[in-house]
């Protein structure tokens, strides 16, 4: 158990996390930030030359935290980000163009806020289900959601990098902050995970690797080293948040009827069936 900024003491999620520069690259520009006592977890991938792209996504790990920490709402957080990336570009003119992705979870008690830029991902693990809630903010997935192409189209689209949002970039001055607030059920798990896992695993083998675990530490470190060996083309960053143990048992999503019901159900139909054949007989 923990307290919050509120003085409400809400239960503890617990979490894990790995970030590496991959095989090719000779830096990691992800960073992340992971508070479990203040139910807060950023996780960003940055952009740009001469150390800009390092420069950007700790500057959203720090500046987001210490937004949140002053109150503020959590998108205005990421505005404040934002703000302070640019300034750095508009500062240091090496560094101009820099910028960073991000997914945020912020935790209020048996709930939990996200809020993203970019085409970092957060997903959902619930009872071996995987389901992504951030919606990114790339040219290919506004094509995929408007029926344009497939989801096979999509993975291979040449322009599958090329995001329409992110904190500080100054190309267009058009933030866009994806935003949500969700509810925790017993036994979920998040993932947040920069395009460097994403890139080398399709959604049904980061499943299968979830699927094979229990342990937070354990499960983030096989999908780290899974994206390694298909190829560690960009940097990965995966992070792993587990629901408070006191979190509220959810309902099966697709419970099947219990057997005896059928079976109840199944007599009744026959009777019925018996019963109009009986009065429709002409005497
Ligand atoms: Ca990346």
């Amino acid at each position: 158990m923990t307290e919050h900024g509120t003085g409400q003491t809400v239960p503890r999620a617990h979490s894990a996390a790995q970030t590496h520069p991959g095989r090719k690259r000779p830096q990691n520009q992800d960073s992340i930030h992971m508070d479990d006592g203040h139910g807060l977890w950023v996780l960003a991938d940055g952009m740009g030359g001469h150390q800009g792209g390092e420069i950007a996504s700790a500057i959203a790990c720090e500046e987001i935290p210490a937004a949140i920490a002053d109150s503020k709402p959590l998108q205005e957080a990421l505005r404040v980000a934002h703000r302070k990336i640019l300034a750095r570009g508009e500062q240091q003119p090496a560094l101009r163009g820099l910028g960073t992705t991000v997914v945020v979870i912020h935790q209020q008690g048996h709930q939990y806020e996200l809020a993203w830029s970019g085409d970092s991902r957060i997903y959902r693990w619930r009872k071996g289900r995987l389901q992504q809630l951030s919606e990114d903010h790339s040219v290919v997935a506004r094509m995929l959601r408007a029926g344009l192409i497939s989801d096979e189209q999509a993975r291979t689209h040449p322009h599958q990098h090329v995001i329409s949002s992110c904190l500080g970039t100054t190309s267009g001055d058009g933030l866009e902050i994806g935003y949500k607030i969700e509810t925790w059920e017993k036994g979920d798990w998040l993932l947040l995970c920069s395009d460097g896992l994403t890139d080398e695993l399709e959604d049904e083998t980061i499943a299968a690797f979830l699927q094979q675990h229990t342990d937070l530490d354990a499960a983030s470190q096989a999908l780290l080293q899974a994206a390694l060996e298909a190829g560690g083309r960009d940097n990965v960053s995966v992070a792993l948040i587990e629901a408070p143990a006191a979190a509220p048992e959810g309902m099966s999503p697709h419970r099947p009827l219990h057997p005896a019901i059928w079976a109840v159900l199944g007599s009744v139909l026959a009777l019925v069936v018996l019963l109009a054949i009986k009065l429709l007989r002409p005497e």
